[in-house]
């Protein structure tokens, strides 16, 4: 592996102390009861580089009792939509004030690369601006031609109480794809990130009370699943609970929340395809699909994790595939030349070598890499950028969800086996199509079973566009007027307004 870009560590110090990230309850941060906390170790660096307070029963009754409260005075759901506007344009203008320390503590809890927190970290402020924007436009219709004498309206009202529960890979920026959603509806919210990277969520408290977002609308409690995220999803005060995360957290939430039949909205896993056609651009696709691969170290729930290549040009289009992965620059994800950064946890990387040796078991190749990663200087988590040939759709590593810098390459002849191979999963989150020809990349994103179909790129998003899964990644949608949507109700108004109704009784 020695022909791999690697980024040595580089000599900046860590902070000297942990962060210390509490709850923020009612507009007040505060510990646990019980002084409890979990210690976050860097998965590049080894140290702790965080100290977060570990809520219990206690912490998140509190805080869904503070949402509850602030919903039901109407002290934001009674706010004119502009008036709501004005504290989310205030909270993104905060949120670029304070992109350089959240961008810090982004990468040491995650390991992700510093320039990929600072971008994450401060393009969150768009969804908040874009968000701020539909907080204007929850209107719903009226109806005036159903008789002479009646009137109907039909309104969007919020839908109340919202647990939100994140997941370590992409923490602040997919907290923005919920929060300022559901704030613009009018909902009040508990939040929940992922107990290894609480500090940005826990963070975002002050940037709330400075933007003069009223106590109580936003509660953050952090800590574990369980008793934590349990409890949000079953709590009878509670009108939804949004979740990305694990299809199986994703499925225990939705049986929690079956108690009191809330609302429920997931952003699952993936196992996302990337068809390549021969009439393609191959250098543009290459170019892609490595992007694809090694994003985020592919803990993405958007990763580009198997292509489905034409078999005319699946030897060369792979080779060139190897030929970028060695010029990918991983390593310490403080330098900011460093585009791919290490692995979550211990156990994560482990999980991800399990299903190369299976793969390898299963009669795949291991074409490139397939193994622990050393990076001079640190004692972290690195996997080796890695290229699996020979995969057959029946096979784990064609149909599982890896979560790691893992490419598995399958062949296909005919546009029809591509579809197939493309749907033949029990995901369906996002796939991609690159061909020069405009009637097979719309015959593929018409057939294919997929929440986005990407055409000559890949994982491209903005506010505007809707983004979520179908099949088992997911349900609803997040971004667009349809992720604002998630979290409005529909009521109807139903008037007479003549008097020309024939009493009922009587007329008999
Ligand atoms: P996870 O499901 O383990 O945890 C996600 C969150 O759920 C964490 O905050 C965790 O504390 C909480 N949780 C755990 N058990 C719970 C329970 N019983 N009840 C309530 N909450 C509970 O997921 P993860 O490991 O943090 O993230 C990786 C997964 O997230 C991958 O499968 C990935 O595909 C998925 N993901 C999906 C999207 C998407 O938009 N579709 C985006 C990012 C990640």
């Amino acid at each position: 592996m020695s022909d791999l870009t690697l980024i040595p560590a580089v000599s900046m110090a860590l902070p000297e102390t942990p962060y210390h990230a509490r709850h923020f309850i009612n507009g007040v941060y505060c510990d646990s009861a019980d002084g409890v906390v979990t210690e976050r170790i860097s998965p590049s660096h080894g140290v702790v580089v965080s100290r977060a307070a570990r809520g219990g029963v206690a912490e998140t009754e509190a805080a869904i009792a503070a949402a509850r409260a602030a919903f039901d005075d109407g002290r934001w759901s009674g706010l004119s939509g502009k008036a709501r506007a004005t504290v989310l344009f205030r909270v993104a203008d905060l949120i670029e004030k304070n992109v350089e320390r959240l961008a810090l503590l982004e990468t040491l809890e995650s390991g992700k690369p510093i320039s990929q927190s600072r971008g994450e970290c401060g393009g969150v402020a768009d969804l908040w601006r874009y968000a701020a924007s539909l907080a204007r436009t929850s209107h719903g219709d009226s109806h005036n031609n159903l008789g002479e004498d009646m009137l109907a309206m039909v309104m969007k009202e919020p839908i109340g109480v919202v647990s939100i529960i994140t997941p370590w890979n992409f923490p602040f920026w997919i907290l923005g794809q919920k929060l300022p959603y559901a704030l613009a509806a009018g909902c009040t919210c508990v939040v929940k990130p992922s107990e290894m990277t609480p500090s940005t969520t826990a963070i975002l408290g002050e940037i709330l009370n400075e933007a003069g977002m009223p106590a109580g609308v936003v509660n953050i409690v952090l800590g574990l699943g369980q008793p934590v995220g349990a409890l949000m999803a079953e709590h009878p005060s509670v009108d939804m609970v949004t979740f990305t995360g694990s299809t199986a957290v994703g499925r225990s939430i939705t049986a929690a929340a079956s108690g009191t039949l809330k609302k429920v909205a997931l952003e699952l896993g993936g196992k996302n395809p990337q068809v390549i056609f021969p009439d393609a651009d191959l250098e543009s696709a290459a170019d892609a699909v490595t992007f694809g691969v090694y994003f985020n170290v592919g803990q993405c729930c958007n990763a580009g994790s198997r292509i489905i290549v034409h078999e005319d040009i699946a030897e060369a289009f792979t080779a060139r595939v190897m030929e970028l992965s060695r010029k990918v620059a991983f390593g310490d994800p403080l330098d900011p030349r460093t585009q791919v950064g290490a692995i979550v946890t211990p156990a994560h990387q482990q999980k991800i070598d399990g299903f190369v040796q299976a793969a390898k078991a299963d009669g795949a190749k291991i074409a490139m890499g397939g193994g622990a990663l050393s990076v001079p200087g640190l004692t972290g988590e690195f996997y080796q950028p890695t290229v699996i040939t020979g995969v057959r759709p029946e096979m784990a590593i064609a149909r599982d969800e890896v979560f790691g810098p893992v490419l598995s390459v399958l062949t296909f002849r005919t546009l029809d086996e591509a579809i197939r191979l493309t749907n033949d999963a029990s995901y369906g989150l996002s796939a991609g199509v690159w061909s020069e020809n405009v009637h097979t990349c719309l015959e593929f994103a018409r057939r294919a079973q997929a929440g986005t179909v990407w055409t000559n790129t890949w994982m491209d998003g903005f506010a505007e566009v809707s983004f979520g899964g179908m099949k088992q990644s997911g349900l609803g949608r997040e971004n667009g007027r349809y992720g604002m949507e998630e979290f409005l109700e529909v009521k109807s108004l139903v008037m007479r307004i003549g008097r020309s109704r024939a009493p009922w009784v009587k007329s008999i």
